[in-house]
């Protein structure tokens, strides 16, 4: 590192003027996100930008004296990505959450990455308009992590995920320069699709200031229908029989019976604890076509066996339904430390993928509750452990990789939207062939010689 820390500080809290915060009792919620078991590193300072200006001045600032830089939204990563290095500075962007532009002609809206993903959706609303890439966590969840992370969310069965409404995007890049990418037209093919590589890249090759995303109009409000089956399999043919018939739900959700019973414990909504897994499954086509289409779901639910199924008469219903799935991540989190993975098969492959995590969770002698977006084939099985009990975690962690080197035996991902950060850097190896990795580390290092954004995380 090439100047003192103090000079640092000085340097950024006077010729740059931005808000810095050193305080270690503050420092300490800015060093790591949700991946308990990641370790973080002490960063020298948060710095809070609010204008493209200031993150300019600040990645300059970090490159000339050598601070890695850590880009970080709100912290509700999954993969140790915004995980802070030692002695680096974490940007944090919170304090750019302005929604600059709803455009209901042509129908985008310009927003800067603080903005909470909920506050965007409350925008487009006012406009009869939907931004639809909803995480679960998209009350607290920013838009930069969420381009950064190519966030998925339960309604991406239909409508796709973070990446499908991406058109343009202003970045940082390590030498301090704005690029701006992408454009504001449905159609557009100049140049390489610089935006698309910055989805997903994980803080790694700059740090986004602006995104421009596409919008669509308001969908109704959704239709939910329960339905409980008394072995994992014919859940599983339940959503490839209503995928084949073309029946195309907004919403395909799974629970198993870990997890059913572990929002039994501490919700009591009176679910079926007997039952081998629940499906949720949501229509938001209004009307009487949201009608028929809950019909053609009930009928397949049952013809793949399903022992009971329920649907909500209206709106307000569907939501109580549907707060199962809400429940799911804290229920488990509750019952000891939770090791949340992210894997997504062909979804013809997730019967076999449910077998194989049964087998592993014996294996290894640990409980995992499986839940996640069966219609995509993306399930997040959580491995439940005692706190502070090394050798349990010793267990989770292997149960962890089986489970990841299973979905690419069976033609799957490593991670289908959570990110690999440092959480999966060691396991994407595993699924990168060799001229993948050359191409990875030849990206990273002609946008980032020197190594500044993120060093360690992903590649
Ligand atoms: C309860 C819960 C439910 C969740 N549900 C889902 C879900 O359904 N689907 C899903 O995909 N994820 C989910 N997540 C994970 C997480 O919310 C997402 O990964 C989200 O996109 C992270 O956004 P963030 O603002 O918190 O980013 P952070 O966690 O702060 O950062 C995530 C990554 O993005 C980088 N980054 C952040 N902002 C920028 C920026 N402006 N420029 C460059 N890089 C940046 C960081 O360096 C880091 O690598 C969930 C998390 C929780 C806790």
């Amino acid at each position: 590192m090439l100047g003192s820390d103090a000079e640092v500080l000085a340097e950024l809290r006077g010729r740059v003027s931005v808000t810095v915060i050193d305080d270690p009792d503050i420092l300490g919620t800015y060093s790591r996100d949700q991946a308990a078991v990641i370790p973080a590193g002490r960063p020298l300072a948060a710095v809070l930008p609010t204008t493209t200006d200031e993150v300019c001045a600040v990645v300059e600032t970090a490159g000339r004296y050598g601070r890695p830089i850590v880009p970080r939204g709100a912290g509700s990563g999954l993969s140790g990505g915004a995980n802070a290095v030692d002695g680096c500075l974490v940007v944090s962007l919170e304090r750019m959450n302005r929604v600059l532009e709803v455009n209901s002609q042509d129908l985008y809206a310009v927003v800067e990455p603080g903005v909470i993903n909920a506050d965007l959706r409350a925008a487009a609303a006012a406009e009869g308009l939907l931004y639809p890439p909803d995480p679960a966590s998209y009350e607290f969840s920013t838009i930069g992590g969420n381009v950064a992370t190519n966030a998925g969310g339960l309604c991406c069965v239909k409508y796709g995920v973070t990446r499908d409404y991406v058109l343009g995007l202003e970045v940082v890049l390590a030498g301090g320069e704005v690029a701006r990418l992408g454009r504001r037209t449905v159609k557009g093919v100049a140049g390489y699709d610089l935006t698309g590589l910055f989805v997903g890249s994980e803080g790694t090759l700059g740090i986004i200031t602006q995104a421009t995303l596409r919008l669509v109009p308001a969908r109704e409000r959704p239709l939910t229908v329960a339905a409980f089956f008394p072995e994992l399999k014919a859940a599983g043919r339940a959503v490839a029989e209503i995928t084949a018939a073309g029946i195309g739900p907004s919403v395909v959700e799974l629970l198993d019976q870990t997890t059913i019973n572990a929002i039994e414990d501490w919700k009591r909504m009176g679910l079926d604890r007997d039952a081998a897994a629940l499906l949720l499954i949501q229509s938001d086509l209004g009307g009487e076509a949201a009608k028929e289409e809950v019909r053609a779901v009930v009928s397949r639910c049952e013809s793949a066996g399903a022992s009971f199924v329920a649907h909500a008469g209206d709106p307000e219903e569907s939501d109580e339904l549907m707060a199962a799935r809400r429940f799911a991540f804290p229920a488990l989190d509750r019952q000891g430390e939770a090791l949340l993975d992210d894997v997504a098969v062909p979804r013809s492959q997730i019967p076999a993928l449910l077998a194989a995590i049964e087998k592993i969770a014996g294996r290894h002698d640990v409980v995992i509750g499986t839940f996640g977006h069966a219609g995509e084939g993306n399930v997040h099985p959580t491995i439940v452990y005692p706190r502070n009990d090394r050798a349990s975690e010793a267990s989770a962690l292997a149960a962890f990789a089986d489970i990841v080197l299973t979905a690419l035996e069976l033609g799957g991902t490593i991670t289908g939207e959570h990110g690999v950060g440092l959480l999966k850097r060691d396991l994407l190896q595993a699924e990168l062939d060799d001229a993948s990795r050359w191409l990875h580390r030849t990206i990273r290092s002609a946008l980032d010689p020197s190594g500044l954004f993120n060093p360690d995380k992903v590649v």
